[in-house]
């Protein structure tokens, strides 16, 4: 079956999180236009950066800040619990160009993981710093951290309760965050930042921080970023799948995400999207789940948005 790209033209792209939300019959206009309004702001902080000639490594990590300082996202300030009650966040960046990447997991106290992320990638010889280290490795290099009441909100507080009680219905909830751009240069990035999973036990990582996994940059394959199951975005490799089957399966884009997103990954008895980029701005969002909270922007300045499960692709 071929498998068309969802867009043309696009130099970046967003995502805030696959899953079930939103039912239209279910949101209010404010709620709608808030979610839009979020993915447009971080289309448009990347967008600025790369109209001035910046990077594409720039461009996601601006978008990406945007969406964790937003707190209707799964990622910095709206981050989920997990089962005790804390917060522990993931996240990773990637440069397509020399496949430098970098990533932090489980940190309590960074506001704006893909920052640390980023230098990661670009002051150490490592790729993944996790915990206490990351933490002061983010601190040393200026980036001031804070407690984690900074992370609390009622609403993830109410999902936490939900996910504990037996009764409640278990519900596909992702939202995570993530970017892929290209730049003038042709050179593409991705980057993915979450708060994980709603009740995950203390120390669970999911896909957001592994390269090759949750996020993925290659400039002659794509940009791809992760959001659904992590567990079964690790055991599929996700996004370097999607990678490898373009580079050595001869497969385009579109369809080598819709195989790994629409029959790998259910396979393995997962749900949850990708938002993939190649460096001509073919882009394509393939998901799983009834929806992903998506949004992409055109060389011509034009702004798509997905919010809805009925949105049409
Ligand atoms: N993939 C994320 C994780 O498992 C969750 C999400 O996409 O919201 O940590």
């Amino acid at each position: 079956m071929t498998y068309e790209p969802d867009a043309d033209n696009v130099i970046i792209a967003v995502h805030g999180g696959a899953g079930n939300k939103l039912i239209r019959q279910e949101t209010t206009p404010e709620l709608e236009k808030a979610h839009r309004d979020g993915l447009a702001d971080a289309l448009r902080a990347g967008e600025r950066l790369l109209r001035g000639g910046a990077s594409s490594v720039d461009a996601v990590e601006a978008a990406v800040r945007v969406l964790e300082d937003n707190e209707l996202f799964n990622a910095g300030k709206g981050s989920v619990f997990t089962e005790d009650g804390g917060h522990e966040l993931d996240a990773s960046i990637m440069r397509g160009a020399d496949l430098a990447a970098g990533a932090i997991a489980g940190v309590r106290n960074v506001r704006n993981p893909v920052l640390a992320a980023r230098m990661v990638m670009e002051q150490t010889a490592h790729v993944l710093l996790c915990g206490d280290g990351a933490e002061s490795f983010a601190e040393r290099n200026g980036l001031r951290p804070v407690s984690q009441d900074y992370f609390w909100t009622q609403r993830r507080l109410d999902q936490l309760k939900e996910a504990k009680d037996p009764g409640a219905p278990e519900r596909a909830e992702y939202s995570t965050v993530g970017a892929v751009a290209v730049d003038r240069d042709g050179d593409l990035a991705a980057a993915t930042s979450t708060g994980g999973t709603t009740n995950q036990m203390r120390g669970r990582i999911g896909d957001s921080p592994i390269i090759g996994a949750g996020t993925y940059a290659r400039n002659d394959t794509a940009a791809v970023s992760a959001t659904g199951q992590g567990e079964v975005f690790i055991r599929g490799a996700a996004a370097g799948t999607i990678s490898a089957m373009i580079e050595f399966g001869g497969l385009s884009l579109a369809e080598a995400a819709f195989d790994v997103v629409m029959r790998r990954l259910p396979a393995l008895g997962g749900t949850g999207g990708v938002i993939a980029l190649d460096r001509q701005g073919t882009f394509a969002g393939p998901h799983s789940t009834p929806g992903m909270l998506h949004g992409y922007l055109t060389m011509d300045g034009e702004i798509v948005t997905k919010v809805f499960t009925d949105e049409p692709r």
